[in-house]
C-alpha cells in the first residue's frame, strides 16, 4: 500500500489527522532510493501517521491542506536534487526537462522550492511548525555562495524562515525529533540535536565561530575562513558545533550525525516500499526508470573531490549494507514482474567503496580531513575489496539474475589496491561501457580537483583493455570530463585533447561546470583563491573561455573546428591543430559509431 496521499488515503486508512505531513519537489516514487518516501516510511514503521504531497501547487494554499493540518509538523524537501541545480544548465538557461517528474517535465515544481513550499505551508496552517531537509537545505545550511543569483545568500534556514534545518542523511534526527515532539516536547527547545540547524537569538556558549553572514558577503577572504573552519567539523565523533552570525541571530549547526551501522541501514531498505512511483502517474518518470533494477550497497564517500558534496551530506565515512541485506533486494528484484534478468546497477557514490573503513579507532575519533585520499591515500583507510567480491559473487548466484553491472562510477586510483574486484569488475560487471571519472587529464588541474592525476588513468586503462581482452569481451570505458572548473586554463584542456588522442579516446560528451552550493570549488569559484593554501587560482568565468575549453575537449566534432582553431591560437600551439584538426588519425583510432557517449578506441577492443 502506498502512503496516503490525498484525503480519501487518509478516509481508507481511517486517519482523521496525519502527525507529519512531507512535501517534496519529486513525484512520490515508493523506492529507498528517494529520501522522502524513506523518511516517510520510517515514521510510518515507528507509528505515526504520516502522508506524503508529491509537486504540489505551491501559489495554491488549498494544494498544501489537502489532507488537513498536521499534528505535530510538515517536513520539505526540493527533492533529490537542488531546484535551481534542476531548473538550469551551466550556462543558466532553463533546462526543458526534470528527471523526477512523470514525463520528464520541467515545471512542476517553484525555484528555491524550500522556500515557496514552506511560505505556502505558513500560510496554508499559520503556526504551524515546518522542518526543511534535504539536498537543496542541507547544502545551504551556512552562508553560501548562490551562482544563479551570483551573490551569498543567508542560510536557507534564515530565508525560508522554517523553524529548523535537518541536513545530512536525517534518519536519526528526523526520528529523534518526532519522538520529542510527539511525547510533548516545544520544537523551540529542542536544540541539541545531531544533524541540525536551528536560529537563536543569544550566542551560543560552545562552538567554532565561522565569520558571519555581513563578513562572508563583504570580504572574499573571510569567506574562504568560513569555508575552511566547516571543512574541519565534518568528522562526526569530533566535529564540534558551528556558529555564524545572521544580523541580530546566531545560526547554530550541530555537529554531523554519526554513521549508521549495517543494522540500522538494513532496517531501511527492508521497509515495506511498493518500489514503484504512485499509480496515479500515467507517464514514467525518468528517474525511476534509471534505478529501478538497481541496488544502493552503501553510502558516504572519502573520495573528497573539491566539486562534489556527497561527503558534506552523506558524511565520508562508508556506511554499507550487509551482504545479507543487498541479498534480500535483489531476490526481491527478481521476483519483479519486470525483471528481465539484469541488475544495472549495484553500488554507491563510488562503487569500489563497498566495505571500506577507517581502520584505526583513534585515528579516526581525531581526524579533522574532510577526506580519506587526496593528497595522499590514509594509510589507516582500509581499502580491502574481500567485502565488495564476496558481495558480487553472492548477487550472481541468485537465481533469475542473469546479468549484474556496475554503474555507478568506480574510484580508478582504489583499483591498484582491489585487484579481486578489478579483476572480476572487467570480467563480469561491465555492460559495455565502463564510467571512470578522471575528470581532466593534466596534474595541475586534477591537483585542483583533488583527483588522481593522468598516470592513474592510464594505467588503469592499461589494464582494463588487456584484461578485457584476456576474457574475450568487447567493451569500453567512458572518461567524465569537466571544462570550466577552477584552475582550469585552455592549456589544460589541450593537453588533456592530445592525452585522450594519444590513448584512442573520443568524448562525446563533456559536463560544464556548475558552482553548486556547499563545494570546495564552488569557494574558488567566488573567491578566486584556494582556501586551504591561500594560492590564488585562475577561474574561467567568460562563457567564450568556457566554451573554448569545451571544444577542445570535443575536437573531433566538425562543429568545433573553428573554435578548437581559436583556442589553439589562443594557446600559440596552432602546430597541434595538425594532431586534432586534421592529422592522420591515430593507429588505434576510428570515427565515432555512437553519438552522445564517449567511445574508447583502444586495442581493448576485440
Ligand atoms: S582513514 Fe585516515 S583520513 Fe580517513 S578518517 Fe581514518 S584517519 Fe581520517
Amino acid at each position: 500500500m502506498f502512503l496516503p496521499v490525498c484525503r480519501q488515503d487518509m478516509d481508507e486508512r481511517g486517519w482523521d489527522q496525519l502527525d507529519v505531513l512531507f512535501v517534496s519537489g519529486d513525484a512520490y516514487i515508493d523506492h529507498p532510493a528517494f529520501g522522502v518516501p524513506l523518511l516517510a516510511r520510517l515514521l510510518e514503521a515507528e507509528g505515526y501517521r504520516v502522508g506524503i504531497l508529491a509537486q504540489p501547487d505551491w501559489r495554491n494554499p488549498l494544494a498544501m491542506q489537502a489532507m488537513g493540518r498536521p499534528r505535530l509538523f510538515a517536513a520539505v524537501s526540493a527533492g533529490a536534487m537542488d531546484s535551481m541545480v534542476n531548473h538550469y544548465t551551466a550556462a543558466k538557461k532553463l533546462r526543458r526537462n526534470d528527471a523526477y517528474t512523470p514525463g520528464g517535465q520541467s515545471g512542476s515544481r517553484p525555484n528555491r522550492a524550500v522556500i515557496a513550499y514552506t511560505a505556502s505551508l505558513k500560510g496554508a496552517f499559520k503556526g504551524l511548525p515546518v522542518i526543511i531537509g534535504g539536498i537543496e537545505a542541507s547544502l545551504r545550511r551556512l552562508a553560501h555562495y548562490d551562482y544563479w543569483s551570483d551573490s551569498i545568500r543567508r542560510s536557507l534556514l534564515v530565508d525560508s524562515k522554517a523553524s529548523l534545518l535537518l541536513y545530512g542523511m536525517a534518519e536519526t534526527a528526523l526520528l529523534e525529533l518526532t519522538h520529542r515532539m510527539a511525547a510533548g516536547e516545544e520544537l523551540a527547545t529542542i536544540r541539541d540535536l545531531r544533524g541540525t540547524a536551528l536560529l537563536c537569538t543569544e550566542r551560543p556558549v560552545e562552538g567554532v565561530e565561522l565569520p558571519s553572514f555581513e563578513a562572508v558577503v563583504d570580504d572574499t577572504a573571510a569567506f574562504n575562513e568560513a569555508f575552511r573552519l566547516a571543512a574541519g567539523e565534518i568528522n562526526p565523533y569530533c566535529a564540534r558545533p558551528l556558529l555564524q552570525g545572521h544580523g541580530a541571530r546566531w545560526l547554530l549547526v550541530n555537529p554531523p550525525p554519526l554513521p549508521l551501522e549495517p543494522a540500522r541501514l538494513d532496517r531501511l531498505y527492508a521497509l515495506p516500499f511498493q518500489r514503484r512511483p504512485h499509480p496515479d502517474y500515467n507517464e514514467t518518470i525518468p528517474a525511476f526508470e534509471q534505478i529501478r533494477h538497481s541496488v544502493t550497497s552503501h553510502r558516504g564517500c572519502c573520495g573528497g573531490c573539491a566539486f562534489c558534496a556527497i561527503a558534506q551530506h552523506q558524511g565520508k565515512f562508508i556506511q554499507s549494507r550487509s551482504e545479507q541485506s543487498i541479498c534480500q533486494e535483489v531476490q526481491r528484484l527478481v521476483e519483479d514482474d519486470g525483471f528481465r534478468g539484469t541488475v544495472s546497477d549495484v553500488g554507491g557514490p563510488s562503487a569500489n567503496m563497498y566495505g571500506m573503513r577507517c581502520g584505526n579507532a583513534e585515528a579516526r575519533r581525531q581526524c579533522r580531513r574532510d577526506g580519506c585520499l587526496f593528497p595522499e591515500p590514509c594509510p589507516h583507510l582500509q581499502v580491502d575489496d574481500g567485502a565488495a567480491v564476496h558481495l558480487l559473487k553472492r548477487l550472481r548466484a541468485i537465481k533469475g539474475v542473469r546479468h549484474l553491472f556496475i554503474a555507478s562510477g568506480v574510484r580508478l586510483d582504489l583499483l591498484d589496491k582491489q585487484p579481486h574486484y578489478q579483476r572480476q569488475l572487467i570480467a563480469e560487471h561491465v555492460s559495455g561501457l565502463l564510467k571512470v571519472a578522471p575528470e581532466a587529464l593534466c596534474e595541475e588541474l586534477t591537483r585542483v580537483m583533488r583527483k588522481p592525476g593522468p598516470q592513474a588513468f592510464k594505467s588503469f586503462l592499461t589494464r582494463f583493455r588487456e584484461h578485457s581482452q584476456r576474457c574475450g569481451k568487447r567493451q569500453s570505458v567512458v572518461p567524465y570530463l569537466i571544462a570550466g572548473h577552477p584552475g582550469s586554463t585552455l592549456e589544460h584542456m589541450l593537453e588533456t585533447a592530445l592525452l585522450l588522442r594519444q590513448l584512442g579516446l573520443q568524448v562525446e560528451q563533456v559536463q560544464e561546470f556548475t558552482p553548486t552550493p556547499g563545494t570546495l570549488s564552488s569557494c574558488i569559484y567566488h573567491t578566486g583563491c584556494d582556501p586551504f593554501s591561500g594560492n590564488g587560482v585562475h577561474v574561467p568565468r567568460s562563457d567564450r573561455e568556457r566554451r573554448l575549453q569545451k571544444a577542445l575537449l570535443l575536437w573531433h566534432l566538425p562543429e568545433n573546428r573553428a573554435a578548437v582553431r581559436e583556442a589553439l591560437k589562443r594557446c600559440g600551439r596552432e602546430k597541434d591543430g595538425a594532431l586534432l584538426l586534421g592529422g592522420r588519425p591515430a593507429a588505434n583510432e576510428s570515427s565515432p559509431r555512437r553519438r552522445g557517449r564517449a567511445l574508447d578506441r583502444g586495442r581493448g577492443k576485440a
